[in-house]
């Protein structure tokens, strides 16, 4: 059983949501609406539209609009008869949802899928009245929003639910969508929002007890305990306070347990403050003020935020130590962070058997849908669970029975690095097969497959003959410590019985920042400009000997990919990477150009391009380098980084976070049978007549005004480097271009407006236009 095409109807938030994240993953879809004037298909139109419109972007390439055909349930239910499953996103309601089923058995193949993405109503009463084989093809799938940016996705498959669908199901869902998956049981809120919810209503409540404000309760269950800076009432203020009072008295309702809010929060929400689609919440933005509720008097006010002094000192440990911390604070910040966080805990513990069908799902739940850093049984395991029965002893709780059964771990690993997971019921313990095809640095790391560690970077085996190399600065930036540690990586492969490399690593957000600049800017004030000429040279070397090496080396980038990390995997033999990545060279931003052979590999990239093409204009190849480079672009998912020349065509793209390394794992593999080494290329620079045009461009701009002096002297210097010189049309080596980017770089590194720009950079994380 293969999924091929999907049909979603209802194309609203979720509808249309959903619709764009299959479109972007290449999946044609079918998305059907009611019909609107006339019978039009107006409203799937409009879902569609939105979708295009969203910010952050819903689709990952705006050409795969192509891919989505609208149709209203009157005219186009036809349309759903190819679709290998159809995935029902309307109105929350049971009856126009039993009706569409019904409708659809009509129309669909026999062995189609069909799943809800109801987030409140029991799935196995929305398949009441529907035939066996029906039943045996349904169940919930539930999204969070906005679809492409949230990883969870949970499948709830009801006790008629085939195995051979579930297994369908998510080979498409991990595999083509590149969701996060949690199998979940049919019960009210599944495993995330009923734990989500939960944690929020008890801290609602506890911050009345213990007398806290909005700010300090924000201040509290954010970072410090590994949550989002968002934390309690940002979240609240995002999802719409509407929303979550509905959920939580759905949730009361159906539970019969405590999920009641303040009373002030409902007189919030009859008034129309709903959070961030209405204006004003908890929080109540004006310009760029922010002010805060005072939940006593109804009155927002602007406050400094405030992270209690006692909790500002944590900040600096690491999180189990933070956790650890936080329950011991003295006074009524300690008082509500016990009172949340134990009862959270507590709560967990009682209902993980009856949620989910083991505890790693209960913590992947927490993290992929409400972003927590650990969630909760990975939290008591950090904070000790000895810890954790005396804290639930003071206060009173019980000892649940997970918690008796765990010993002193909910997780352990066993000597390969295995993970060894609690059974919810039955006290032994198991691994969790769907984590198999998943590697990580961690992992390897646990199961002892180090090669090479120092505190920069560590090289591991990934088994099969492949080795992983994995930086380990701060937001992966490129250091002579980094650098030195890989050029060793390259030195072990070469030397060992060793297939290739793979470089990549296991950070939520960044790949690689680009270069270590507070290096760079250091270097640059001391004046030491043979040292900095000898790094320069150093980093250009590196990325020529990660193109020439006798082995394949894959890099498999993500998240941020910058300056001197987007150089890197520019020159390596091919490019694994995540669906969402955001690459660039904005060295410009920084005051420089991209000195680690970025703007020599695009030149020659774009101009090999064209070679093919007899009429082809090859300064169209210098025109597309010079505006990726001169205006900082960076791409805003893999395909976009496609589009636009940072991948090529051979590179590929993995949509699941989870399968990164697995997959650039195998493309070493694929790669090392028969692989050589590519030759050095040579291209045609243009010169003087290349030059003059740039030149004029950047004349236009200042006229303009859109570029300052200092942006037409950097500019220049890539225009310089582009052209090959301002002389007559030669042929260039890859040598002569990185011999004129190392001199522009420095050049442009010993101006002041640069320096300016790299400390501005260094303090506040933004560019400086000067
Ligand atoms: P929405 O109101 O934004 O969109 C619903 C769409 O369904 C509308 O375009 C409406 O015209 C259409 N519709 C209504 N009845 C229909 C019918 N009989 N046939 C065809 N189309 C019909 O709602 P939403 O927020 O996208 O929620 C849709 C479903 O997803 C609900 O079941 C909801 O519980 C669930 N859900 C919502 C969220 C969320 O954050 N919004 C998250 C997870 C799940």
């Amino acid at each position: 059983m293969r999924i091929q095409s999907v049909g979603v109807v209802g194309a609203g938030t979720m509808g249309s949501g959903i619709a764009a994240l299959a479109a972007s993953a290449g999946v044609p879809v079918v998305l059907l609406d009611i019909p609107g004037e006339n019978g039009s298909d107006q409203p799937a139109r409009r879902g569609l539209e939105r979708a295009l419109k969203a910010r952050p972007a819903a689709f990952m390439s705006p050409q795969r609009e192509a891919l989505v055909r609208t149709g209203t349930i009157d005219r186009d239910l036809e349309l759903l008869a190819g679709c290998d499953l159809v995935i029902e996103a309307i109105i929350e309601k049971p009856e126009p949802k039993r009706q569409l089923y019904e409708r659809l058995t009509e129309v669909l193949d026999d062995d189609a899928i069909v799943a809800t993405n109801t987030s409140g109503i029991p799935i196995h009463e929305l398949a009441e009245g529907r035939t066996e084989g029906f039943r045996q093809r349904f169940l919930g799938m539930h999204f969070f929003n906005p679809p492409r940016y949230l990883h969870l996705l949970e499948l709830i498959p009801t006790d008629d639910t085939s195995p051979e669908v579930m297994r369908a199901v998510e080979r498409f869902s991990e595999r083509i969508l590149g969701k996060g998956i949690v199998v979940a049981r049919d019960v009210p809120g599944f495993v995330a929002n009923r734990l989500g919810v939960h944690g929020m209503a008890l801290a609602l409540r506890a911050m009345e007890t213990h007398d806290l404000t909005i700010g300090e309760v924000d201040a509290l269950t954010g970072p410090l305990i590994g949550r989002p800076k968002s934390a309690i009432f940002r979240t609240a203020d995002i999802t719409g306070l509407d929303v979550l009072s509905h959920v939580a008295k759905g949730l009361g309702e159906a539970t019969g347990e405590d999920f009641s809010l303040p009373g002030w929060v409902a007189k919030l929400v009859a008034e129309g403050k709903l959070g961030e689609k209405s204006g004003t919440g908890f929080y109540q933005k004006e310009g760029k003020e922010i002010r805060t509720l005072d939940w006593k008097t109804g009155e927002y006010a602007v406050t400094a935020p405030t992270l209690p002094d006692e909790a500002t000192a944590l900040a600096r440990q690491p999180l189990p130590a933070r956790l650890r911390s936080v329950l011991a604070l003295p006074g009524k910040y300690g008082a509500f962070m016990r009172e949340v966080m134990l009862g959270s805990f507590h709560y967990v513990l009682e209902h993980a058997a009856d949620l989910a069908y083991d505890l790693t799902s209960v913590d992947q739940a927490l993290e992929w849908g409400y972003g927590w850093e650990m969630g909760p049984f990975r939290q008591m395991d950090a904070i000790g669970l000895d810890a954790v029965r005396a804290a639930f002893a003071e206060r009173g709780l019980d000892e649940p029975r997970l918690l008796r059964e765990a010993g002193d771990r909910f997780i352990a690993r066993d000597e390969d690095g295995t993970e060894r997971t609690l059974a919810v019921t039955g006290g032994q313990r198991i691994s969790v097969s769907r984590q198999a095809s998943h590697v990580t640095a961690a992992d390897l790391r646990a199961g002892g497959n180090v090669v090479e560690e120092t505190r920069d970077a560590a090289l591991l085996d990934m088994g099969d003959g492949v080795l992983l190399f994995e930086s380990r600065s701060k937001m992966n930036t490129l250091g002579q410590g980094v650098v030195q540690q890989l050029a060793k990586a390259l030195d072990t492969v070469e030397r060992g019985d060793y297939a290739g490399l793979v470089i990549g690593n296991d950070d939520t957000r960044a790949f690689s920042a680009g270069a270590d600049l507070m290096m760079v800017a250091g270097a640059a004030q001391q004046g030491d400009w043979a040292g900095l000429e000898r790094s320069i040279r150093g980093f250009q070397e590196m990325s020529m000997r990660l193109r020439q090496s006798p082995f394949p080396v894959v890099a498999a980038p993500f998240g941020l990919t910058l300056g001197g990390g987007c150089e890197f995997s520019l020159h390596c033999d091919r490019v694994q990477a995540h669906a969402e990545l955001y690459m660039g060279l904005v060295e410009v931003g920084v005051g420089l150009i991209p000195g680690g052979g970025g703007t020599k590999e695009l030149l020659f990239r774009f101009m090999k391009d064209l070679e093919p093409y007899e009429e082809a204009d090859p300064f169209e190849a210098v025109k597309r380098a010079f505006q990726l480079i001169a205006t900082a672009v960076t791409s805003t998912s893999a395909l976009d980084a496609r589009e636009r020349g940072f991948l090529r065509r051979e590179d590929r793209i993995s949509m699941s976070r989870d399968l990164l390394l697995a997959d650039a794992k195998r493309r070493v593999l694929d790669l090392a049978t028969d692989y050589v080494a590519p030759a050095p290329m040579t291209v045609m620079a243009l010169g003087k007549q290349a030059m003059g045009n740039l030149e004029y461009a950047l004349w236009a701009f200042r006229e303009a005004g859109q570029a300052s002096e200092h942006d037409v002297r950097i500019g220049h210097h890539v225009a310089y480097v582009l052209a090959g010189g301002d002389a007559a049309p030669r042929i260039v080596t890859e040598q002569d271009i990185l011999d004129l980017e190392r001199e522009a770089f420095l050049t442009l590194l010993g101006v002041r407006e640069t320096q300016d720009r790299i400390a501005h950079m260094l303090k506040t994380g933004k560019p400086l236009r000067n």
